[in-house]
């Protein structure tokens, strides 16, 4: 049994009122660690470190910033194997995943240190009376709040440009899954050399310590990563004092298998679509649209691929657990909704039991055909491995039923036709759309939502002007 604490200023930090809250192991539904339950006075005290040392951390060049983070990166790449088993035993997720988790997590800094050497302002020509010129100022103090689903990937997207930029960090991890943030802060100044208060971690509940970071006065932008209820709470907050947010919420996007697609490629795709990660995942292909003429050759392939899915424990399953009870709760009770709907699930449609599974938090890969797009299941994130398969007559019957949703964060395209890959791509109201594969992306390509998926766009280039104020300066001659 361990505990897992709060790291600010440079050191681990326990509750100041000496509270903290009991985390289940998803792969046995057992006590596992004490994790703080942060007071509102931890959470100033994290504001008012970051603030300090943020002065300092700016002031540094852009190459000196960029040195220390590709020393830390370095060390994440060594420390893979520790950091990986710190998530894996957090979220349940299979062993075999975190080596490319590690690595994406090392990236970020490699990119971002690489990168911030390049962000340069622009001269303006107003003729020779004047002398204009623009320069991107970090905010100051950047809050990151953020899920339990992918813990270090989500918070470093966030967390690596805003260092790089010279912002300092207060991050929340998910009260779920603080473990492995935590450690990444502590390597970060103890082994890298960031300095103390640059990067500080707060663990706690979300609905105490978010609202004091909104309503700080030294915190300057949030990036917000989580489901909608949420992210709608903190927006409320944020416009009473104009505090800058970048949104990353939930989705129930839409892949698309168009009856000249490679059908082999696509069932599986389509299955990793909506199961990787046990179906926790934002940008997951939940609404399945398939061309009717194709549809009944279409969901044998895919039964058959799911059928085929190996769930459990073990280092090599290609799904774990649910990672959080609620939720491995809240999964269930969408076989409700479905059965209300009049849906029977095609495969799937219960907990997964089994020796191996014991009294672990795992759900059966579930597919339902016949959904209608009108009815809950295809309306409401689920945020579970549970798809809707859609049947869609022609590329503008596609269309109507992809952008017919509150969401539009993710979409697939499958097609061997170029041309309708792009009508659709450029018709889809949706932040990212990959086509002939259904993947997560890179570093390097930018992520973000339309609608109530949110807005603003980590990851990319561009996350180098979120994380930035732009200035110019006019200087008459
Ligand atoms: P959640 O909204 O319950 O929690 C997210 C974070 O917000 C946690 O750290 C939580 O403690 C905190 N929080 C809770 N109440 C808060 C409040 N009132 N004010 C401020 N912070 C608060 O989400 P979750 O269950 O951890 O994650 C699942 C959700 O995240 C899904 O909807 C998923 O789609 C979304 N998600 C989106 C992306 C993306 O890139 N768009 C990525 C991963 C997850």
């Amino acid at each position: 049994m361990f505990k897992v604490n709060s790291y600010i200023g440079g050191r681990a930090l326990p509750p100041s009122d000496g509270r903290y809250n009991d985390k289940l192991d998803p792969r046995t539904g057992e006590k596992m660690a004490e994790v703080a339950n942060s007071p509102a006075a931890d959470v100033a005290l994290a504001i008012e470190d970051a603030d300090r040392a943020q002065a300092a951390w700016r002031n540094l060049r852009p190459s000196e910033r960029g040195r220390i983070l590709l020393e830390l990166a370095r060390i994440i790449r060594r420390s893979e194997d520790r950091l990986g088993a710190l998530e894996s035993a957090d979220t349940g997720k299979p062993g075999v995943e975190m080596a490319g988790l590690m690595d994406l997590t090392a990236q970020y800094f490699e990119y971002y240190a690489g990168l911030v050497n390049a962000m340069d302002g622009e001269v303006i020509n107003q003729g020779p009376d004047y002398h204009i010129y623009t320069r991107r100022d970090p905010f100051g103090v950047i809050g990151a709040i953020l899920p339990w689903n992918a813990p270090l990937h989500q918070a470093v997207r966030a967390i690596a440009p805003a260092l790089a930029t010279g912002n300092s960090v207060v991050a929340k991890p998910s009260e779920h899954t603080s473990a492995s943030l935590v450690e990444l802060a502590r390597i970060a100044v103890e082994e890298a050399g960031l300095p103390p208060g640059v990067f500080n971690v707060v663990v706690g509940k979300g609905s105490v310590i978010g609202p004091v970071m909104a309503r700080h006065p030294a915190m300057r932008k949030i990036s917000f990563t989580g489901g909608l209820t949420a992210g709608q709470e903190l927006g409320k907050i944020a416009a009473e004092r104009i505090l800058p947010l970048t949104l990353e919420l939930g989705g129930k996007s839409a892949n698309i298998v168009f009856d000249d697609a490679d059908l082999d490629a696509a069932a599986k795709g389509a299955t990793r679509a909506f199961t990787w990660n046990s179906g926790q995942w934002c940008a997951a292909g939940t609404r399945l649209l398939v061309q009717e003429n194709i549809h009944d050759r279409f969901v044998e392939k895919l039964i058959a691929e799911v059928a085929a899915l190996d769930i459990g424990p073990h280092f090599n399953a290609t799904s774990g657990p649910i990672t959080t009870q609620a939720q491995f709760e809240k999964i269930q009770s969408y076989f409700g909704v479905a059965e209300r709907d009049g849906l029977t699930p095609a495969i799937g449609g219960k907990v997964a039991s089994g020796a191996a599974l014991g009294s672990g938090w795992y759900i059966e890969p579930t597919v339902y055909t016949g959904v209608r797009n009108d009815m809950t299941l295809a309306k409401e994130e689920v945020f579970g491995p549970i798809v809707c398969v859609i049947p869609f007559k022609d590329e503008a019957d596609a269309l109507h039923i992809a952008n017919d949703s509150e969401f539009g964060l993710g979409a697939g395209i499958w097609s061997r036709d170029i041309g309708r890959v792009h009508r659709m791509a450029a018709g889809l109201e949706a932040g990212r759309i990959v086509v002939n594969e259904y993947s997560g992306g890179f570093v390097q390509t930018p992520c973000g939502g339309f609608k109530q998926s949110g807005y603003g766009r980590e990851q990319g280039l561009d996350a180098l002007s979120h994380y930035t104020q732009l200035k110019s300066i006019i200087i008459r001659l």
